[in-house]
């Protein structure tokens, strides 16, 4: 591809010197031709419309003896003013009459024609001073009058425009050694020139061949910031985007895969206590009644844990997919806070935990998904429940910061290691498997929880420490999420 570009500049290079080249030939070869014409036709028409010169002519016309001596020697004397040279410009004196030659500045009267000038002369009589500039010749012809008064003679000069001849090819052939040198001058400059007009291109071009190897380390130097600096720098950004891309690709995949084996993994482990359970019920007829209503519990305390991994997953995949629709409505967070207290305090109460609420009062009334929200801080709450040692506490605060408002939950249960904090919002991340399963929980809560709290505007924030106990605040815009200011039962993706 750049050879083709590189060899496409010195050709059209190569095309305008010699474009322009011909143009100047042209225009120079015709103004040389057309000075040395008007140059020809003006000193023949100074030098015979001359008085004191056409009354020597005349003079020596119509002398009565040898005037075409006397003649010839006026004109001799004259060369010099007609730039006679014998080669190229001569003069005849022909009879006026018949325009035959008498005599001349060539003896023989070579090179005389009859021209059309010469023709008009001896038919009109009159002076014939001008010419056509581009014909192969130039001449004039002056008739001069006997005393008789008719034409005796005709003065002729003829000019063959040798001198004009040379000095054009003079001229074209310095104008064929300029092109040469020109060419040679400007097929080395374009092969230069295109070489660092390409040189990004190639560089390009190799970029975009690692790239398509899946090399991103190649980072284009950008020079200059002409078009070639910008695209450079365009290819540079192209680049990183799709680095990042294509990492954010992996690194979904990587997730949706290993999102996957936890899937089946969940689901496998009940299923497969399930099916012990109920093969041991068909193998053996003689089981205690007792056993056997204690193994059925197993089987539908299994079948339940099933249904609400089911059900989790249902409700982030319809999350995932923009299904799950939130409806904005204006409540009072402290009421709520106050209900999902009142609803946890039973199993609170079961574990002897001891829960306070604080300055729920100054909690303000919000925009959002009244159950929403409250299916959040249960969430919260039973895990406080859950992850905190019999006979625990556990503490629910709120209050208001500008247009925020937030709830926060302590316990002063297990915590969760500085290691693991960051990863307690991915799906099925639990710290502690064994006491998640036993407690009934999916490690999908806090990802619902974080779901919800994000599309309303909010925030999750949860600090930690092991054995000392765990703090979760829910942080809400006041007036729901950007765009859904106004309460009235609407739905938001
Ligand atoms: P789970 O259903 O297992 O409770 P969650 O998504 O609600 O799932 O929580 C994820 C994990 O975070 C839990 O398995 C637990 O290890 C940890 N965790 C959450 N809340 C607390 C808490 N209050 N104290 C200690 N660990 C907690």
């Amino acid at each position: 591809m750049n050879k083709s570009l590189r060899w496409k500049f010195v050709f059209i290079m190569f095309l305008l010197i010699v474009l322009l080249m011909t143009v100047v030939c042209v225009f120079l070869i015709r103004g040389v031709q057309r000075f040395y014409t008007n140059e020809f036709f003006d000193q023949m028409t100074s030098t015979f419309n001359d008085k004191i010169l056409a009354s020597a002519l005349r003079e020596a016309a119509a002398a009565q003896e040898d005037s075409v001596g006397s003649l010839l020697g006026v004109l001799e004397a004259l060369k010099g003013q007609l730039g006679i040279d014998t080669g190229t410009r001569n003069f005849y004196i022909l009879e006026g009459a018949t325009g035959r030659f008498l005599a001349g500045s060539v003896e023989d009267g070579s090179g005389l024609e009859i021209t059309p000038n010469l023709l008009k002369a001896i038919v009109t009589g009159g002076n014939v001073l001008t010419g056509n500039a581009y014909a192969s010749y130039m001449d004039v012809a002056v008739p001069l009058k006997g005393a008789d008064g008719a034409v005796r003679y005709i003065i002729y000069i003829r000019d063959n425009k040798q001198t004009v001849q040379n000095l054009t090819r003079e001229l074209v052939t310095l104008i064929i050694q300029a092109v040469v040198v020109g060419l040679v001058i400007s097929a080395a400059l374009s092969y230069i020139l295109s070489k660092t007009l390409l040189a990004p291109i190639i560089g390009m071009t190799k970029a975009a061949e690692a790239i398509a190897d899946g090399d991103f380390s190649r980072e284009l130097a950008v020079e200059s910031d002409d078009e070639i600096g910008i695209l450079a720098a365009t290819f540079n950004n192209m680049a990183r985007q799709l680095k990042v891309t294509l990492e954010e690709i992996k690194k979904s995949e990587a997730l949706r895969r290993e999102f996957v084996a936890n899937v089946s993994h969940e689901l496998r482990t009940p299923l497969t206590s399930i099916r012990s359970y109920a093969e041991t019920l068909t193998d053996y007829q003689d089981i205690p009644r007792d056993t056997e209503i204690d193994f059925l519990h197993v089987i539908l305390n299994e079948s339940d844990r099933m249904t609400k991994i089911v059900q989790d997953l249902l409700e982030l995949s319809r999350f995932d997919a923009g299904n799950s629709k939130l409806v904005a409505e204006e409540f009072s967070l402290g009421q709520s806070v106050r209900d999902t207290h009142d609803a946890i305090a039973l199993e609170a109460k079961k574990h002897g935990h001891t829960v306070t609420l604080e300055s729920t009062d100054d909690l303000p009334t919000i925009v959002g998904d009244r159950a929403r929200i409250e299916q959040v801080l249960i969430n919260i709450l039973t895990n406080a429940i859950k992850y905190t040692p019999d006979g625990g506490a556990i503490s629910i605060t709120g209050g208001q910061t500008d247009n925020k408002a937030w709830v926060r939950i302590k316990d002063n249960g297990i915590g969760i290691p500085a290691e693991d904090l960051p990863r307690v919002f991915d799906r099925f991340y639990r710290v502690d498997k064994a006491r998640s399963r036993e407690s009934g929980g999916t490690g999908l809560g806090l990802s619902i929880a974080r779901e919800i709290i994000t599309r309303h505007g909010g925030d999750i924030l949860i600090e930690s420490t092991p054995g000392e106990g765990t703090t979760v605040t829910v942080v809400l815009p006041v007036s729901g999420p950007a765009g859904k200011r106004q309460p009235g039962g609407e739905q938001w993706a």
